[in-house]
């Protein structure tokens, strides 16, 4: 038997098999810290808990559901699309999905064909690339530099722009580097878009979790025309620490983009799972202070863990605005130490200071490391010490 050419091409998620590395040494004995995988440490709140257990005793959450979504979730994202962006959506617009990375992934089957350009800026979050490359398009990086914020301009999307060019990737804040665009930026993106007929996918996913008066501005609330090019990414998973749960949507201003997408899962994952819809309900109409209770405790941690990791020899980074990533830049700590690959050094860490990272080289940054500080601070100053004791010995 011979696998499809597709399923040879394919990679897995780096973010994924660096977290499952680090279970699988630990469930071994290892005394391994793991600040791998993007998500909250925290658990899922009470309130959205209970909710879920009420789904599930009625008897509602027993059976299928409308393939995108049940009216409840709908309407609820509606109103928090009207509370967060400042626009009205239409459930014919939506589509909940089984989390946000299956929306990535029916999106760009419903908007690709063979050869279709998406311009990625670089550093990307790992699953983009592997999105498009799925639905035969061509993803087309684009490297936004530590010395611009990790953000990309008009000129350089310009640049790449061709008459394949189909869509554009936008990720503000941004996994890993942290960095929010500018309403000012997103303008200037947004209205280049605009003129050129290329959409914008805005993955929006890390739009609360913004720290030290850092502000998100929602692409898609910038204005008429920009809001119909922008085809708006997000869920519950990050915000409401519900990554387990699986529930993300997409909104689009062209409802056959929805209509597709919905025919995809239709054929494949038939609705997202009913008991996390009625959760995910709990989670946007409900008091948003566990939100912020939340955001709060990240933002201690950045702020504490920050200037810790600047101060290990040879990690370089600028204080990140959002999500919960820190991404050094560690060239020199890998000079060091004598290596000249990212994937050697992270895993030297692995091995000889007992901390499992990502490499930069899924996120298309091979001078890069990062960092969840999803952590609580026990766990965060551990790994620092241990970082900082193997780059002085
Ligand atoms: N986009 C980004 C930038 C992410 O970091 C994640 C986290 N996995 C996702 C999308 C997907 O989130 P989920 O599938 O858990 O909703
Ligand atoms: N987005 C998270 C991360 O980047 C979760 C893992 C994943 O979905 O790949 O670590």
């Amino acid at each position: 038997m011979e696998l499809s050419q597709r399923a040879k091409r394919l990679k897995s998620s780096v973010t994924l098999a660096a977290s499952a590395k680090a279970k699988a040494l630990i469930a071994a004995g290892e005394d391994i810290v793991s600040l791998t995988v993007g998500e909250p440490d925290f658990a899922t709140p009470t309130v959205i808990q209970e909710a879920a257990i009420k789904a599930i005793t009625s008897g509602v959450a027993s059976y299928y559901t409308v393939t995108a979504g049940i009216p409840e979730l709908k309407a609820a994202i509606i109103a928090s699309i009207e509370r967060d962006y400042g626009f009205k959506t239409h459930s014919e617009n939506i589509i909940v999905t089984d989390g946000a990375k299956f929306a990535l992934y029916s999106l760009f089957q419903v908007l690709l064909d063979s050869k279709d350009e998406v311009i990625i800026p670089t550093p990307y979050w790992v699953s983009y690339g592997e999105h498009v490359t799925m639905a035969e398009g061509v993803p087309v990086f684009v490297k936004a530099t530590q010395a611009n914020d990790f953000k990309v301009t008009v000129e350089q999307l310009d640049k790449v722009r061709t008459a394949k060019t189909k869509a554009l990737i936008l990720n503000s804040p941004s996994n890993p580097t942290g960095s929010i665009y500018t309403k000012t930026e997103l303008e200037q993106i947004g209205n280049w878009a605009v003129d050129n007929d290329i959409l914008i996918v805005s993955d929006d996913i890390y739009g609360k979790l913004v720290y030290n008066g850092a502000v998100f501005t929602p692409l898609a609330s910038i204005s008429e025309a920009i809001r119909k090019q922008t085809i708006i990414i997000n869920g519950v998973s990050k915000a409401y620490a519900m990554t387990g749960w699986r529930i993300g949507y997409a909104v689009a201003d062209d409802v056959r983009i929805i209509s597709a997408m919905t025919k995809i899962a239709s054929q494949s994952t038939s609705n997202p799972v009913a008991v996390s819809q009625y959760a995910a309900v709990e989670a946007l109409n409900g008091n948003q202070a566990i939100v912020e209770e939340m955001r709060q405790a990240f933002e201690e941690r950045l702020n504490v863990i920050y200037p810790l990791v600047a101060e290990i020899p040879g990690f370089k980074l600028s204080k990140p605005q959002g999500a919960f990533y820190l991404f050094p830049d560690v060239t020199e700590a890998m000079k060091l130490k004598g290596f000249t690959d990212i994937n050697d050094f992270t895993n030297a860490i692995l091995t000889e200071a007992k901390v499992a990272l990502v490499t930069g080289a899924g996120f298309g940054a091979d001078e890069n490391i990062r960092l969840s500080y999803a952590a609580d601070l026990a766990t965060l100053k551990k790994a620092v010490k241990r970082l900082k004791a193997f780059m002085e010995a």
